[in-house]
């Protein structure tokens, strides 16, 4: 949904929590601490959606146990945050976010933190299958023209301590999975992909960084040698490659002020926003997601 469509949708406070309600409870509003349906619907002036239950006396709302809850921003800035975030390519710095919606800097970077979130959340238990492409890569520091790899960690340190290893396996023309890792390390490859791919019906096609020869028992291994060529026929890491630049270009367009602790949520946005890219209701589905 663009941000036409959300001020067009959901003018008004009401609006969005008429819709949100739909989303959680339907027809059955269920008080979130104790799970009765013995609810009522609060009259007050000023508060808008609040309702009691009658089984525990709590007052609850909508929002109660979701990453909206006690944020004190109108519902309006969350529903234009998210949209605006899925509809930036490169990514939005919370600066930018702020001045789109009038809060400051702070509190914009918080909404963000939140949604990233719980992006990070979905979909973690579905694996990925069929031709699946393994890479890793640096981000951070300055960029440079030849990211050369190294898989010695007191080289790592020494050499490209302001980047940070980023691990990602992609399904061709299907979904990414990433993580953050300690280290390129066989030991870490082998950990992350056993926990993105199933090794059944999988098969792994990496460059020949020899760390990646930790999975070649699980799961049938092709390599493309990069030194001879970057396509052989179906072997290449043309997608998982094509993913890391949209990810740098986010990064160094946009966060490169950020630190080391805050990659994993950025990826998973950049990761979230990959899988959705094809859907026209990841807005809603979003939503769905935290709510339903
Ligand atoms: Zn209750």
């Amino acid at each position: 949904m663009n941000l036409f469509t959300v001020m067009q949708r959901f003018p008004t406070h009401r609006d969005c929590l008429n819709y949100l309600e739909d989303v959680r409870w339907g027809d059955d509003p269920e008080c979130p601490y104790c799970q009765s349906n013995d609810v009522e619907r609060k009259q007050e002036k000023g508060r808008q959606g609040r309702w009691n239950c009658y089984t525990c006396t709590s007052s609850f709302n909508v929002l109660s146990g979701t990453i909206m809850e006690q944020t004190r921003i109108p519902l309006q800035k969350w529903f234009v945050a998210l949209s605006l975030m899925i509809n930036a390519k490169k990514s939005l710095s919370s600066c930018q976010l702020g001045r789109d919606i009038e809060l400051n800097q702070k509190s914009a970077w918080y909404m963000q933190q939140r949604i990233r979130t719980a992006m990070a959340s979905e979909g973690e238990n579905e694996l990925l299958q069929g031709l699946v492409e393994a890479d890793e890569t640096f981000v951070g520091g300055k960029p440079r023209k030849a990211n050369k790899r190294v898989d010695d960690n007191k080289e790592l340190g020494r050499k490209v301590s302001k980047k940070v290893a980023v691990l990602g396996a992609v399904e061709r023309g299907g979904r990414v999975k990433t993580t953050v890792p300690r280290d390129v390390s066989g030991w870490s490859i082998y950990r992350f992909l056993k926990s993105a791919v199933n090794p059944d019906v999988t098969t792994l096609i990496t460059d020949e960084y020899r760390a990646y020869n930790s999975v070649s028992g699980t799961v049938p291994h092709y390599v493309i040698k990069h030194e001879e060529r970057y396509v052989d026929d179906w072997v290449h890491t043309n997608t998982i490659e094509g993913f890391w630049s949209g990810v740098k270009r986010a990064w160094y367009g946009t966060h490169h002020h950020y630190t080391r602790e805050y990659m994993p949520l950025y990826l998973a946005e950049a990761s979230w926003k990959y899988n959705e890219r094809q859907n026209p209701h990841s807005f809603s589905d979003f939503m769905q997601g935290l709510f339903g």
